[in-house]
């Protein structure tokens, strides 16, 4: 029988479609050959693509003061997370400077470290069961718990004063959002892109609070005496170092630096130099 014009792209579609089907099936297999093969060495593809590079590329807040923040004058950008992604440098590529530090907000990151422009977050962020499914977290590195900034004198002291009437500030993509409107039915909530816009709008009076992890408002509060930290944190904020899911090896490589840094002391130094006390034990 003849084949129809339509038959014939069928059947040439169907080829072409086998074919495509065979090559992901064997790029999967060299993947998973190459993996073997690397991971023989003590290394998977991704460690090798830092390595080729020559630098590790962190995801890092550039406005959060304590965690990452650019000093304008001279362009450095410091904090606790900035000496973290230097010590996991040091540990893969022998150099603690062999590291480029690229902004994320708290509703880029995840993104960016999906389409690849960043190897790894660093960046003041919470490991929670919704975020798993999209990447993969190392041991907890830091504990927080969310707390409010309010302006020196105000009424709220704490959770308890915050009903649905009071004007909220936070950042999009944090898990804050969430927390206080679960803990506070029918809140209003106004989410900025970043933190520095939510303290510039809470000091410009557009809320009564601005809420985050206990440890970023102390870093604001630093900034502006006349605002303050109240009431005890009402959440648990453990922070992790967020990867590509999949990357095993550099899971591991960063757990072995953090399990490092605790084990010669220096994590200490580093809490001590930020957080401005010794870690509670
Ligand atoms: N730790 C919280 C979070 O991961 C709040 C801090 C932030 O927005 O980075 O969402």
């Amino acid at each position: 029988m003849k084949m129809s014009k339509l038959g014939k792209l069928l059947s040439v579609m169907m080829v072409v479609a086998l074919f495509v089907l065979a090559g992901c099936g064997n790029n999967k297999a060299d993947n998973t050959a190459a993996n073997g093969n690397t991971a023989a060495a003590g290394e998977s593809e991704a460690i090798a693509k830092i390595k080729e590079r020559g630098k590790l590329v962190v995801g890092v807040k550039f406005d959060t003061k304590l965690f990452g923040l650019k000093d304008p004058g001279t362009g450095n950008v410091e904090g606790f997370d900035i000496d973290i992604s230097k010590a996991i440098a040091k540990h893969i590529l022998g150099d603690e400077n062999a590291i480029e530090l690229k902004e994320v907000t708290s509703k880029t990151r995840i993104p960016m470290l999906n389409n690849g422009e960043i190897d790894m977050v660093v960046a003041t962020m919470t490991i929670t069961e919704e975020r798993k499914k999209e990447v993969d977290f190392s041991d907890v590195y830091f504990q927080a718990g969310q707390s409010l900034l309010v302006k020196k004198g105000s009424p709220i002291t704490g959770i308890q004063d915050v009903t649905k009437d009071t004007v909220v500030l936070g950042s999009k993509g944090a898990t804050s959002i969430k927390n206080i409107k679960e803990k506070v039915e029918g809140i209003t909530v106004l989410e900025f892109d970043n933190y520095q816009d939510a303290f510039s709008a809470l000091k410009a009076g557009k809320g009564e609070a601005l809420t985050t992890d206990d440890a970023i408002l102390y870093g604001m509060a630093a900034q502006d005496p006349g605002y303050e930290v109240v009431g005890e944190p009402f959440t648990d904020e453990p922070y992790g170092i967020a990867m590509q899911k999949g990357n095993a090896d550099v899971v591991k490589a960063v757990n072995d630096t953090l399990a490092e840094l605790k084990a010669n002391g220096e994590y200490d130094a580093i809490y001590k130099k930020w957080i401005g006390k010794d870690l509670a034990k």
